[in-house]
């Protein structure tokens, strides 16, 4: 932990690491025009909608939503919506209020954001995630690694026979 000179304001400041814990942050909907929550795994490289619909990160939420901390999230279902845009259906966040669905790139895209520019917002609501899911997550980003290096590597070895 760095020593800065502490004023009780000071030390509301977020805490720099965010590698698998839950951000929930507020998102008004283009549509209707209210605020929701939608949320983000902390990764230490990017913002991943494979982590953030993943079902076992899905059903902590849901559950969440039972207990005291989660009852004031405002957070809409989690399920394929058709996106004009991508012009097919995918898993996504939408409106709590109007079920709107909240296209993929620009939420991953501004979560990105915040961190390549320093800006993270201040209201934030931060869960940790239980280690045994941790675990799962990274397995499957491993998984994933490995898919993306093979299927890579695999048309460099093409090529160059
Ligand atoms: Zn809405």
């Amino acid at each position: 932990m760095s020593s800065h000179n502490n004023s009780p304001s000071d030390q509301v400041s977020f805490p720099r690491n965010y590698d698998n814990k839950i951000l929930f942050f507020n998102r008004r909907c283009w549509k209707c025009g209210k605020i929701s929550h939608i949320f983000y795994i902390g990764h230490p490289c990017e913002a991943s909608s494979e982590d953030s619909f993943h079902p076992q990160v899905v059903t902590f939420v849901k559950n969440l939503k039972e207990e005291d901390i989660g009852k004031k999230l405002l957070l809409g279902e989690i399920k394929e919506r058709y996106s004009k845009t991508a012009q097919h259906s995918y898993f996504s966040f939408g409106c709590f209020y109007c079920d709107a669905i909240f296209g993929d790139f620009y939420v991953f895209e501004e979560v990105d954001n915040w961190f390549y520019l320093d800006n993270i917002p201040k209201d934030l609501f931060v869960v940790d995630l239980p280690p045994n899911i941790i675990e799962i997550l990274e397995k499957d980003r491993a998984k994933r690694r490995q898919e993306y290096y093979d299927s890579h590597f695999n048309e460099d070895f093409e090529d160059s026979k």
